[in-house]
């Protein structure tokens, strides 16, 4: 047994305590004031200052006569004044210990944190004899707590305005540990007891799998994930998370999960309204186009019309004249045949541009190599929509006669009706597979397959018809126009369902055989 220093002051309680000790066997030993690692001071029952240890009068640079007046010589900081001056009261009234953390005054005029604990000392008959204060200089403590809530206070902070959570999961157990954030991002309470059953409810049908797939697969050390999932709150709104972890061995030596969940949904549901907005403007350029052409149609025709109509009224108001102006009536329907022979040529050319008559512009073209060059054009688009293009290019010589450009403004018409039917799939991997290959000795098929819808059976050939469409913001010219063109070039474009899922468009064209002129 230990016996604090109000043994020196207290030698009737000193005595019997020391007597009960000696008598229970017990050693006994002699503590002083000054030998106790702290400031310390006693009060009397009324709470004047009775003694202090040396420590403190040094600490406070008084004598203890100034320091019997402590509540007025400013000991503690006079922020903490009134709140420990009350402490000490209250415990004097009551009887009960006390405890608080005040700034108390250096003799160089420093503030340093203590930590105040007081108690009362007894007598045999239960009344307090006397009041003992022991003062603990806790300052580097407080000073530590305060930068680690300042910190905590910073990544609170961070997380908040990031959007982004932390977490951490021994891997088995059946709770983790989610910050305020993630907590929030969840829709969870802050400081929740989370279970791994709440995550498991939270998360979206459709991503139960890939977090199954992760708490398999963080029993590998070292193991990191980047992955994205979804949570379904229970308002049945849908949440977009982005979360990176990696699984460690903690202090206990136990494997944790460990990472950060960041909310996503704003820039996911912007990155949508992105791409819808570009699809929608890839539309509008291609109806602009369209009736930019129409445009340039009706003003070449409307130009000889209009000559025909004028020279036409000439005529007539000539032959109608007495005498009739024969000459000049003459000259008039001559420029009436003249115009509507340009009119006809321009209608004529029209029908020339997509018809086998249309023999110009042909050369070499190797299928392959205007593949490649189609494919950065959609590069970007089929990246964002999660779609990968395989291309399988056989040996043999790809090369056929053609007009380079129109054949590639199939290609990429075939690449983007491949896309949109693949708009709605989410189970499967978007995939094109664009194949070139020989179809025999004299022909190359360029086929196109996607994974996506299909289409009914029995409609192969309708969808080649003008203005057969499925799409809500569909032309239906696309596939009537590339078969135009395909026929053309003495070639065959359709269509057939894959196996699987998808549908494939095949286009055949004759081979440019050595030696051919183009
Ligand atoms: P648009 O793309 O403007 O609808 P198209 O003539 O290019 O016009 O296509 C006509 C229709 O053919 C489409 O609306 C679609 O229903 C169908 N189609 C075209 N390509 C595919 C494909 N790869 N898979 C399934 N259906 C397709």
């Amino acid at each position: 047994v230990y016996f604090l220093p109000e043994i020196v002051l207290s030698l009737e309680w000193f005595m019997g305590s020391a007597q009960r000790a000696e008598h229970a066997g017990t050693k006994y030993q002699f503590i002083r004031l000054n030998d106790v690692p702290g400031l310390m001071v006693i009060f009397s029952p009324a709470g004047e200052v009775v003694s202090a240890n040396d420590q403190t009068l040094q600490y406070v640079g008084q004598s203890i006569e100034e320091f019997r007046d402590w509540s007025e010589n400013n000991v503690a900081h006079p922020d903490d004044m009134p709140a420990a001056l009350a402490i000490f009261t209250s415990s004097l009234a009551s009887g009960r210990p006390y405890e608080m953390e005040t700034r108390l005054r250096r003799f160089d005029g420093v503030y340093r944190w203590f930590q105040i604990r007081g108690w009362p000392v007894r007598d045999g008959d239960e009344n307090i004899t006397q009041w003992h204060g022991l003062m603990i200089d806790v300052h580097d403590r407080k000073r530590a707590e305060e930068e680690l809530h300042r910190s905590q206070a910073f990544l609170a902070d961070g997380e908040r305005f990031s959007q982004t959570g932390t977490y951490t999961w021994v891997v088995d157990s059946s709770e983790a540990t989610f910050s305020d954030e993630t907590c929030r991002i969840f829709g969870f309470e802050p400081g929740a007891h989370v279970t791994v059953e709440m995550i498991r409810d939270r998360t979206h049908p459709d991503y139960i799998a890939t977090l199954h797939g992760v708490m398999e697969e963080a029993r590998i050390e070292g193991r990191h994930f980047v992955y994205e999932s979804r949570l379904r709150m229970p308002d049945m709104t849908v949440k977009y998370i982005r979360v990176a972890s990696s699984t460690e061995r903690n202090q206990s030596g136990e494997l944790e999960l460990r990472g950060v969940v960041q909310d996503v949904s704003a820039s996911f549901l912007a990155d949508q309204a992105m791409s819808k907005l570009r699809s929608e403007l890839a539309h509008i350029t291609r109806v602009s186009s369209l009736s930019a052409l129409t445009a340039s149609i009706a003003h070449e025709v409307n130009q000889p019309l209009s000559g025909i109509v004028t020279n036409a009224n000439t005529c007539l108001r000539l032959l109608t004249t007495d005498p009739p102006n024969l000459e000049i009536a003459t000259e008039a329907a001559r420029r009436i045949v003249r115009d509507s022979n340009r009119a006809g040529d321009v209608v004529g050319r029209l029908r020339s541009l997509y018809s086998k008559q249309h023999q110009v512009e042909f050369e070499p073209v190797d299928l392959a190599d205007a593949l490649r060059e189609v494919l950065p054009l959609v590069d970007k688009e089929f990246q964002r929509l999660g779609i990968s293009v395989r291309t399988i290019v056989s040996e043999a010589a790809s090369t056929t006669n053609g007009d380079r450009i129109q054949l590639q403004q199939v290609i990429l018409n075939l690449l983007r009706n491949a896309a949109d039917a693949m708009s709605g799939v989410n189970d499967r991997q978007k995939r094109i597979t664009v194949r070139i290959e020989e179809e025999s000795a004299a022909a190359i098929r360029l086929s196109v397959s996607d994974v996506g819808t299909g289409f009914s059976p029995g409609e192969a050939e309708r969808l080649f018809e003008a203005f057969f469409t499925t799409k809500q913001t569909g032309m239906g010219i696309g596939l009537f126009v590339s078969r135009s063109i395909i026929e053309g070039h003495s070639g065959k474009l359709w269509a057939e369902n894959n196996d699987g899922p998808g549908a494939t468009l095949n286009i055949v064209l004759p081979k440019r055989l050595q030696g051919e002129k183009s």
